[in-house]
């Protein structure tokens, strides 16, 4: 069967089956391909409706405290790298969820605007007093809007079936000297080629895209912007690198077998033993060791699990 990518039509080839891994929303298999010619890697066909894989918890707030202090900590670090780059202090933020990169943003004296697909979400950031506007088509909402100082798009575009047309809008609304940060998962990273469709930043079918960072730099060269920064091994891509571990082995082994193993209740608001707990610690510090026994291969190469791109629009 001929494939077209869908960025530049070329011809391209098979790359792999997956199934819903990470959540389970469905036995469905899903199969991705990857152009030869731009290296974008799609999922083809695409499922007509994109909305009911996105179930349970998706857009949940962390339950547990060390969840919360580990997702704290990516968004001060996602706030580092906006203090270091934006000229101004109005920002937009496409794809929030429930908008903890938002609240931050605020308090440190930015003034926010969100684009969400999740109504829910959406409200919670209205009531928050962040303007948010819902939308599943980004580029469409993107024209009502004026101009910012800064643009986030945080693992947002490999959900985008309209990822280029979403980039190069968010250039038109970009301020002079304005930033654009674009982070998502890397398809040239390490763990990618380890666990293959086991991944957790594969996420079929909710990504549809991965793509390559050379791809998302001509797409926002072509809009006008200059490539100011790339990073696959920052701290957030660290960050990521622990989080991919740790996600695409419990794919790989089965999540009721590593549940069973740690003994983890049901319920997150349940109590958990002294064993289970020593269980999830000897887990944890597992992880850590296979972390650090790959970081010569993970932070070198642009091999880390996620990137991070800045552009910048001339003045
Ligand atoms: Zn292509």
């Amino acid at each position: 069967m001929h494939v077209s990518c869908p960025y530049c039509n070329a011809q391209a080839d098979f790359l792999l089956y997956a199934q819903d891994e990470n959540r389970h929303s469905t036995s469905e298999t899903f199969t991705y391909y990857r152009c030869p010619s731009c290296g974008l890697i799609f999922l083809y066909p695409l499922p007509a409706d994109l909305s009911k894989y996105y179930v349970g918890d998706y857009h949940a707030q962390p339950a547990t405290h060390s969840e919360r202090a580990l997702h704290e900590r990516l968004e001060a670090i996602k706030l580092a790298y906006v203090q270091r780059y934006a000229r101004g202090n109005s920002l937009l933020e496409i794809g929030p969820s429930y908008g903890a990169f938002l609240r931050l943003a605020v308090q440190a004296g930015f003034k926010a605007t969100a684009i969400e697909l999740d109504a829910d979400c959406v409200a919670a950031l209205n009531a928050a007093g962040i303007p948010a506007i819902q939308s599943a088509e980004p580029a469409q909402a993107l024209k009502a809007l004026g101009q910012y100082d800064v643009i986030g798009m945080w693992h947002v575009i490999e959900h985008l079936p309209a990822a280029w047309d979403v980039l190069s809008e968010a250039a038109q609304h970009l301020a002079s000297n304005g930033v654009l940060i674009v982070a998502a998962p890397n398809p040239q990273a390490l763990t990618f080629q380890l666990f293959k469709a086991r991944w957790s930043y594969l996420d079929a079918p909710r990504h549809v895209y991965l793509l390559p960072m050379r791809l998302v730099e001509r797409v926002a060269r072509q809009s006008g912007l200059v490539p100011i920064a790339r990073s696959a091994n920052n701290a957030e891509a660290r960050w990521h690198n622990f989080a991919a571990w740790r996600s695409s082995l419990i794919n790989l082994i089965g999540k009721k077998r590593v549940q069973a193993a740690l003994s983890l209740p049901q319920r997150a608001d349940q109590a958990r033993s002294r064993s289970s707990r020593l269980r999830a610690r000897v887990f944890r510090l597992g992880l850590r060791a296979l972390t650090l026994a790959a970081a010569p291969l993970e932070l070198t190469g642009a091999r880390g699990s996620a990137y991070t791109l800045i552009f910048r629009k001339p003045a």
